[in-house]
């Protein structure tokens, strides 16, 4: 009966197995700062696999959003539309500039920022909009980018989720004028913690190298164009170590393949709880056709009746770890000070207060998913 009783983590961090090499060779190759031969190889990687201009590889995505605030300029006062049902890092990169998250409310579908709300938010102050691409499916990015440019505005794609999903054939990340991915250790390809910029607009690459580089033109120096690096402007060091681009290195290798092995478990979930769907019990995740999602992550949402703490203590009783999401920013104390409401919330409220969460990792066992499966059931009966 061991099995019954063994432990089912929400998440486990996967190794390919050749991080500790690549970590080795980078050591004996004698480059441990950043922008070493791995880095080089993760740059070029993620530039030809998503067709972007240009990656730079940061120490996380929270970073990579504090650089896109700093490319645009956000000052004191400008807008910045965003979903209220986000991680803290989509606002704050813009609240560390003097900026001001304007919330609205999500689609009951997908949980992405709901399109049809933004151009409602749209003020003279109004400099960017952030699409969050929830569990790696993508927003409507068509309608993004036409209300994004019919006004003026720049999209910086949070795609921390989004490693290798796709919207009408274009990786996510490769839409907006910028975008970030995370390799946190809960997202599908990791690196502990670590991120990246993705820049779309060519016109920005050359300053995104200088605030990365602590606001100097060393990436031009090193390639010989000028002759000593000198301060250009204000930045930071964003860039991470050659030891943690040697880890991801190994794990974008395998990229396709964990993919793939994470949509396997997410549709033997989709299969298994789909009679509790057809009950009105639950409501399973939406994927628009036009989406080809990365299996970040399974999520339900519970029908009002049933009780979303009882079913987590349940779950956890049998040794089962599920995990709620994000208590909407909107709601928070620092996005009370910080941000601002346009519409209504009540998708947002809603959703927060009923999703699950259910573990999502490479190697979880089909026999571990059917007692997951069967355990919601005896719950909700
Ligand atoms: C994980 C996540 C982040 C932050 O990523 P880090 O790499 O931990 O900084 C930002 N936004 C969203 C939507 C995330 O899921």
């Amino acid at each position: 009966m061991d099995s019954l009783h063994k432990k089912i983590p929400f998440n486990r961090p996967y190794m390919t197995g050749k991080e500790l090499f690549y970590i080795a060779e980078a050591k004996f190759g004698g480059a441990l700062a950043g922008d070493g031969p791995f880095t080089k190889k993760c740059h070029q990687w993620l530039e030809s696999q998503f067709n972007i201009p240009k990656a730079l590889l940061t120490h996380s995505c929270t970073a990579a959003l504090e650089m896109a605030a700093l490319l645009l300029d956000i000052a004191p006062g400008d807008e910045v539309i965003m979903p209220s049902f986000t991680f803290v890092s989509t606002a704050n990169a813009f609240v560390l500039r003097g900026g001001v998250p304007v919330f609205v409310d999500i689609r009951a579908d997908t949980l992405n920022i709901d399109e049809s709300r933004i151009e409602a938010a749209i003020t003279p102050r109004t400099r960017a909009i952030v699409p969050v691409h929830y569990a790696g499916v993508s927003c409507n990015m068509t309608a993004i980018m036409d209300i994004a440019r019919r006004h003026g505005l720049k999209v910086v794609e949070d795609a921390a989720q989004g490693v290798m999903s796709r919207y009408q054939g274009k990786s996510l990340g490769a839409i907006g004028d910028l975008a970030a991915y995370s390799f946190h250790e809960t997202k599908n390809v990791i690196s502990g913690e670590g991120g990246a910029l993705l820049i779309n607009d060519p016109e920005l690459v050359q300053r995104a190298e200088i605030i990365r580089e602590k606001g100097t033109d060393r990436s031009r120096f090193f390639r010989g164009q000028v002759d000593k690096y000198t301060w250009q402007e204000v930045g930071s060091s964003f860039l991470p170590g050659e030891l943690t681009a040697a880890f991801l290195w190994a794990q974008l290798e395998e990229a396709e393949f964990i993919t793939s092995a994470r949509l396997e478990s997410w549709d033997y979930y989709y299969a298994g709880l789909q009679p509790l769907a057809a009950r009105g019990l639950i409501r399973l995740p939406t994927i628009p056709d036009d989406c080809q999602h990365n299996a970040h992550m399974f999520y339900i949402v519970l029908d009002r009746s049933i009780d979303r703490a009882g079913l987590i203590n349940y779950l956890r009783e049998q040794n089962i770890i599920t995990v709620f999401h994000y208590v909407p920013l909107h709601a928070s104390p620092a996005g009370q000070r910080y941000g601002r409401v346009v519409g209504p919330m009540t998708t947002t409220v809603e959703v927060s207060d009923r999703l699950l969460r259910l573990p999502l990792y490479m190697r979880l066992k089909t026999q571990d998913q059917d007692r997951i499966i069967t355990a919601i059931n005896q719950f909700v009966k």
